[in-house]
């Protein structure tokens, strides 16, 4: 039974991860898709800036090369040079004149200084009078004139009207673009940047690169063979499962074992994760998804591997105002999971380290049906991780694999990798051409200590505590008749909730159960929680997980199960109350406020009665449970027929 719930940090932790996604996570969500992610930083300065510095060197360019000086001078002034014919030309505007001393042919070409004496002289400029005869004495003069629509010329005027449209139709232009290439074009790329489709035979990886975890590669040669030789599933007209789930904490190989299957069975592998499909725009990530399976379809037999599936697969918020896009990409994935048949030779598969958090629509049947768990290796596992990241680094012959796996208790598959990496490094660092023992040892110091920081490690004297306790609740079911057989003893943390674990199969199924039978039930559940009392002669909140069940079994044979003295073949009804948004109501009884005293009695009077039985049984077997938790310690794991010896027992079945 597991036990030992993570502790209350932990839990804090795992909520906020919840509400938060897991952090690593959001940071690249974020960086990835900020609010102008469709505008690249560095293109939009780099066009903005090319084109203003154009425009700024023209403009001056214009002012103080191509165009003559200009002269200021008083409308009389103006009028009596047009008079005189030393202009020759007038452009009107609304707010200006100005005077050319030289006709339109004369005018000098653009770019070129004017070359001609008049030219020299320089165009005249003045603010108009109301004057109609002014074009009257033009006209009579032989000067020409035209109009042109307002411009007075001055730096602001060109800033504001010539300038700033600019600026505004090239971010215009650029936020279109962009937009376009994201809902558009975007998803008809997205084979290429989003989704890896690494061709058949381009997977590497196989089962040999993935050690320690033995049952889940059991569990997954199935569906190799299955991608392998499809008929010989279908002419049966068996089914496959269409999704598998890879379970498991963090750099245990998840993502490495469903790298492996490709490669096995030599087929496609679509790799995308979680956060791919989570994007700015409502819509994308369930294109996405629509256009990944496309993909699939089309290349099966292969795999689509969606790593770290809670970010789309968060349960969805039983509120309005969730993330709707989030919601939209899961949904669009439920639909096309219903819609495939795995008979067309497309497998999903999916991974992620928080299955408690996925919505329940996702793990029905005919969606991720399997599940398939990645534990942390255990001592042997280790060694072989060890040996398989070591292999192409130079080892001197003081280098014990074994002695170093015996040292990384609790470490995940990444870990080690990194240690041997670590160890690498610091023999570099010293100069010497192969890596030493004490190399690893300084490298393995360095990862628990970091390891323990983030609460992914349990301390010694944890681990000498979830060993008792484990070993408690095995002597207590080898000693409780008709109590399920033990089949393993674990004290490599299950990651999510369990420090440590006991696992009893029933020899039969079962279907009723007498009252002797939940008894010992209630005796085994207590039994982790005598032994620390015994061997530390304190308790610890380990047990939490334990008395929870072993309470709520005493409580049904009360109320439930008419198993009291008083209320025998009696039901004690409480029903709770309607449920309003996950909250219940209150609880309303069927009987009298007394009987609940008498049932909180009665459930203090029989676990302490229980209690008390396993206390003095495992007293009794105090040094056979020192003797199995040391064993304990060291190879973390112990099965059943180990155990039997261990304690003494006639083998199994016997
Ligand atoms: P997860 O997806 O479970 O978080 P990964 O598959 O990404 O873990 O593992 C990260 C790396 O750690 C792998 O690339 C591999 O080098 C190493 N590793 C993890 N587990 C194992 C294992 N069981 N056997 C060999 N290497 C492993
Ligand atoms: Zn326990
Ligand atoms: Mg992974």
């Amino acid at each position: 039974m597991a036990d030992l719930p993570e502790s209350g940090s932990n839990k804090n932790r795992q909520k906020k991860l919840w509400d938060n996604e897991d952090p690593k996570k959001g940071a690249g969500v974020h960086k990835k898709h900020g609010p102008f992610s469709f505008i690249n930083p560095r293109q939009f300065n780099f066009s903005i800036w090319y084109f203003v510095v154009a425009f700024f060197l023209l403009t001056v360019a214009n002012q103080y090369f191509v165009r003559p000086p200009e002269k200021s001078v008083d409308y009389s002034e103006f009028k009596s040079l047009v008079r005189s014919g030393k202009i020759k030309r007038v452009e009107m505007a609304e707010r200006s004149l100005k005077g050319y001393p030289y006709t339109k042919q004369q005018a000098p070409a653009v770019g070129k200084k004017a070359g001609t004496d008049s030219a020299r002289e320089g165009i005249y400029r003045t603010v108009p009078v109301a004057d109609p005869q002014f074009t009257r004495m033009m006209d009579s003069t032989g000067v020409e004139y035209y109009a042109v629509p307002q411009s007075d010329g001055s730096w602001m005027g060109i800033l504001v009207s010539w300038v700033l449209p600019f600026v505004i139709m090239i971010l215009v232009w650029n936020l279109i673009t962009r937009r376009m290439g994201k809902m558009g074009g975007g998803v008809m790329e997205f084979a290429q940047n989003k989704a890896r489709l690494v061709a058949e035979g381009d997977v590497k990886t196989t089962f040999a690169d993935v050690a320690g975890a033995d049952e889940a590669k059991e569990e997954l040669v199935e569906v190799v063979d299955f991608l392998k030789n499809p008929g010989k599933y279908t002419e049966i007209g068996g089914k496959i499962p269409k999704g598998v789930l890879l379970v498991g904490p963090p750099g245990t190989g998840k993502t490495l074992l469903a790298r492996a299957v490709a490669g096995e069975a030599k087929v496609p592998f679509f790799r995308m994760s979680g956060a791919d499909f989570v994007e700015m725009f409502v819509g994308v990530g369930a294109a996405r998804v629509r256009d990944l399976f496309r993909q699939a379809k089309e290349k099966a037999p292969c795999i689509i591997f969606i790593d770290e599936l809670d970010a789309i697969g968060k349960s969805r918020a039983p509120m309005a105002g969730g993330n709707d896009e989030r919601e939209q990409t899961l949904n669009m994935l439920l639909v096309e999971m219903d819609g495939f048949d795995s008979r067309t030779g497309v497998i999903l598969l999916a991974a992620t380290n928080r299955p408690e958090v996925l919505d329940a629509a996702l793990l029905r049947p005919g969606r991720f049906d399997r599940q398939v768990l990645v534990d942390k290796p255990d001592l042997k596992g280790r060694e072989a991780i060890l040996r398989i990241h070591s292999k192409d680094v130079h080892l001197d012959e003081s280098v014990d694999l074994a002695v170093i796996a015996r040292d990384t208790a609790g470490f995940a598959g990444a870990d080690l990798a990194n240690i041997v990496n670590e160890a690498a490094l610091l023999a570099v660092r010293a100069g010497r051409a192969k890596v030493s023992q004490p190399d690893f040892m300084e490298a393995i110091e360095k990862t628990i200590a970091g390891l323990q920081k983030k609460g992914k490690l349990i301390n010694p004297k944890e681990r000498r505590i979830v060993a008792h306790h484990e070993t408690g609740h095995a002597l207590t079911a080898l000693f409780t008749p008709g109590s399920d057989p033990v089949q393993k003893i674990s004290i490599i943390p299950r990651g999510f909730s369990a420090l440590g674990y006991t696992i009893q199969t029933p020899t039969e199924d079962r279907y009723l159960m007498t009252k002797d039978d939940l008894l010992g039930k209630i005796d085994v559940l207590l039994g982790g929680r005598a032994a620390e009392q015994i061997i530390f002669g304190e308790v610890s909140t380990g047990a939490a997980n334990d008395i929870d069940k072993a309470t709520d079994i005493v409580r049904r044979m009360l109320t439930d199960y008419g198993m009291s003295e008083k209320f025998g073949n009696m039901v004690l009804h409480s029903r709770k109350g309607p449920s309003f948004l996950g909250d219940t109501g209150p609880v309303s009884r069927e009987y009298a406020e007394s009987t609940q005293q008498y049932l909180d009695e009665q459930t203090a009077a029989i676990i302490g009665q229980r209690y008390r039985r396993v206390l003095a049984l495992l007293t009794e077997k105090k040094l056979i449970i020192g003797k199995i938790a040391g064993i304990l310690l060291e190879k973390e794991t112990i099965n059943e027929s180990e155990f039997r010896e261990m304690a003494g027992a006639p083998k199994a079945g016997a």
